[in-house]
């Protein structure tokens, strides 16, 4: 049952409280009621406003532990329109703007939250692309064109895989990829396509092992006439991609940040055609109760204590 705000007005009037904002985790986090997290027990009292206590081993927690808003000194409400604003922005959400738009205090919040909120869209266990797949790298930021096969000074290598839907893109994924070896490519085919997927690459030397893979691999080799474009749909997600980055972040995007846009880009192409602003609220805190704790501190160790205006793309 997917429950969630259809418009604004009803946003406004359901998420008014820190109470109705918790209750509506709650109730993403554990659909069938409390589960500890440390010892799987099913029942729990409450302690105060927020905290549980497990009845099986006494481990206190609550329905943020471990998430995304884990050790928030904001209000949730403040969290919620934030992410109701973010889901809104067609072309993405910038730091400069969250700020401007809710009031944060700094551009260094701004940027924080946005970058867990950018962790939080890549969905857990999501499911792997299948059918009809193109895939090809491309190089983000930078003037000149890389080296194939070996890192370019500047620029990171991104492996595009998009689903061929006749003329139309289905979904995408994206991988960011230390080098066009055959190990980097073939890790990143097998993290986003299901086997028995056919795969359309180019002649690179670096897919022939994709049917020992369990892949049906289709070459498209270069015979057809001058100027025709023989992996169209991953062309078309790179141009989309790299407008992106210049468009809404002006090219702000650092190299070492660039997985968290790729996977906030990769979430909004996806559900470009969802008219329900509500739908994707309710996936993305759906996921970002769902995110780990392992998960989050690796994000926090990322992000916290390095500079955000670091612009070298
Ligand atoms: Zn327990």
């Amino acid at each position: 049952m997917e429950d969630y705000p259809k418009n604004l007005t009803e946003f406004e009037v359901r998420f008014s409280t820190e109470e109705a904002c918790r209750d509506y985790l709650y109730q993403l986090r554990w659909p069938k009621g409390f589960h500890c997290p440390r010892c799987g027990h099913e029942r729990a009292w409450p302690v105060g406003t927020v905290l549980f206590q497990c009845a099986g081993c006494n481990y206190q927690t609550s329905v943020v532990s471990g998430t995304i808003f884990h050790g928030t000194h904001k209000p949730l409400t403040l969290w919620f329109r934030t992410i109701w604003w973010v889901i809104g922005q067609k072309n993405g959400a910038s730091a400069m703007g969250l700020k401007r738009i809710l009031g944060l205090g700094s551009y260094r919040t701004a940027w924080l939250w946005l970058h867990k909120l950018r962790r939080a869209m890549v969905t857990p266990g999501r499911d792997h692309l299948a059918g009809t797949v193109e895939v090809d790298e491309s190089y983000i930021g930078g003037e000149k064109t890389g080296k194939r096969g070996r890192g370019a000074a500047g620029k990171s290598l991104v492996v595009i895989a998009a689903e061929v839907k006749g003329t139309r893109i289905g979904r995408i994924r994206l991988h960011r990829v230390p080098d066009a070896s055959a190990k980097s490519l073939e890790k990143a085919v097998q993290q986003a396509i299901s086997p028995g997927s056919m795969i359309r690459t180019d002649g690179w030397k670096g897919y022939c092992g994709l049917s020992s893979l369990g892949y049906t691999h289709v070459v498209m080799r270069n015979t057809a006439e001058v100027g025709v474009n023989l992996l169209p749909h991953c062309h078309r997600v790179a141009a989309l991609l790299k407008r992106w980055l210049l468009g809404t972040h002006q090219g702000a995007v650092s190299h070492e940040h660039l997985d968290y846009y790729l996977d906030e880009f990769t979430f909004r192409f996806n559900r470009r055609t969802s008219r329900h602003r509500g739908k994707l609220f309710f996936r993305l805190l759906q996921n970002a109760v769902a995110v780990d704790t392992i998960i989050y501190k690796r994000i926090v160790k990322n992000v916290r204590g390095r500079k955000p205006l670091n612009h070298n793309m």
